[in-house]
């Protein structure tokens, strides 16, 4: 097989928020992402996927640069976005886009569709007036709607219909790469599969290359082909996407995927129901973050924190009903 070509590496990645609390300001520090690692390959779509406050948005925003991370690296195709010079970030930028949840609160509701997508090119200096007005009309041709529609302001569209335009303004430089976070989220079940077709267009279309965040495993079942699982700030799994539907290893994992709609009449499963929220990351719990709320979990969960074990064809869990050697747990295994 031929070797895949790594477009962006996220090594060791870590943002920690210091805020103030109580009369005397004393700081309490916020591990909002807490040493995460995750490559994707070029033309790939990686899923995020936990529940809210895992830190998926946080790890979106700092790959992107919009907020510094407190440590780790990140590498876009070859380059360090800590080090790079600010209009070497600049061209960087154009070829990273993003996509947001609420198109309505991304989009500013006093431009009209034309000026929300001239806007990208004007700012990077792109083309001359009449290609870039060429280039946003086909644009807004490929997401589905038309040249009619340049005049019109957010509000006169549907909820998809919006992230159309969302989607047009992030394409609209020819990007490399787009962070979608939650892009169906805010839409009607019936939208959301048209949105995610069309976002597969483009794809294949652009050689684009999709971080897609989600906070729910059954929309990212047949879009994407590798998962990272996240909890509290840490990627507790990452698998190819079959593997983790057929053969989920984390108890986190085995949870969230109990509450996916069944697509086959014929499976079984029984749903597992988490104890709780997710516990603040101001004040994680010990070991095992999870352990609090894992069903299977054993005594050094509350004190040790899970190394990470490889179980083949790419797929790796921190857990330690998987460190099995060197902790006796036979019988914590039996019961998972
Ligand atoms: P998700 O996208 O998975 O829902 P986020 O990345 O938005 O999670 O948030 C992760 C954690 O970091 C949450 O506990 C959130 O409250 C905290 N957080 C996010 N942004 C900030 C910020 N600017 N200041 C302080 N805490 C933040
Ligand atoms: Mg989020």
């Amino acid at each position: 097989m031929m070797k895949q070509k790594v477009l962006l590496s996220v090594n060791n990645l870590k943002k920690y928020y210091d805020i103030p609390q109580g009369l005397f300001k004393e700081k309490i520090i916020v591990k909002a992402v807490d040493d995460i690692s995750f490559t994707i390959t070029k033309g790939e779509t990686f899923a995020l996927v936990g529940e809210s406050g895992c830190g998926k948005s946080t790890t979106g925003r700092t790959i992107l640069k919009l907020t510094e991370p407190t440590g780790g690296r990140i590498i876009f195709d070859g380059n360090d976005i800590a080090a790079l010079p600010y209009k070497k970030m600049r061209t960087l930028r154009n070829r990273m886009q993003m996509v947001f949840q609420d198109p309505y609160a991304s989009l500013n509701p006093k431009k009209t569709v034309r000026e929300i997508l001239t806007e990208p090119l004007r700012v990077h200096k792109k083309f001359d007036h009449d290609t870039r007005l060429k280039k946003v009309k086909s644009m807004l041709e490929i997401v589905g709607l038309s040249e009619y529609h340049l005049d019109r302001y957010p509000h006169e569209f549907s909820g998809g219909q919006r992230q159309r335009i969302g989607i047009a303004r992030a394409v609209i430089l020819q990007p490399d790469f787009i962070i979608a976070d939650e892009p169906v989220s805010a839409l009607d079940v019936s939208v959301q599969s048209q949105v995610i077709n069309l976002m597969l267009e483009l794809q294949k279309e652009f050689e684009l290359t999709y971080l897609f965040i989600s906070h729910d495993l059954s929309v990212i079942q047949h879009m994407t082909d590798r998962v990272a699982v996240m909890y509290l700030g840490k990627i507790v799994e990452i698998a190819k996407t079959e593997d983790l539907f057929t053969n989920p290893k984390h108890p986190y994992t085995k949870a969230l995927l109990s509450a996916v709609p069944i697509t086959h009449p014929k499976e079984k499963k029984e749903r597992i129901i988490l104890k709780g929220d997710v516990p603040s990351p101001a004040n994680p719990p010990s070991g095992c973050t999870f352990h609090p709320r894992c069903p299977a979990a054993l005594d050094i969960c509350k004190t040790q924190a899970p190394k990470t074990s490889e179980h083949g064809n790419s797929h790796s869990v921190s857990c330690h009903l998987y460190n099995k050697i060197e902790e006796e747990i036979p019988h914590a295994i039996s019961h998972s």
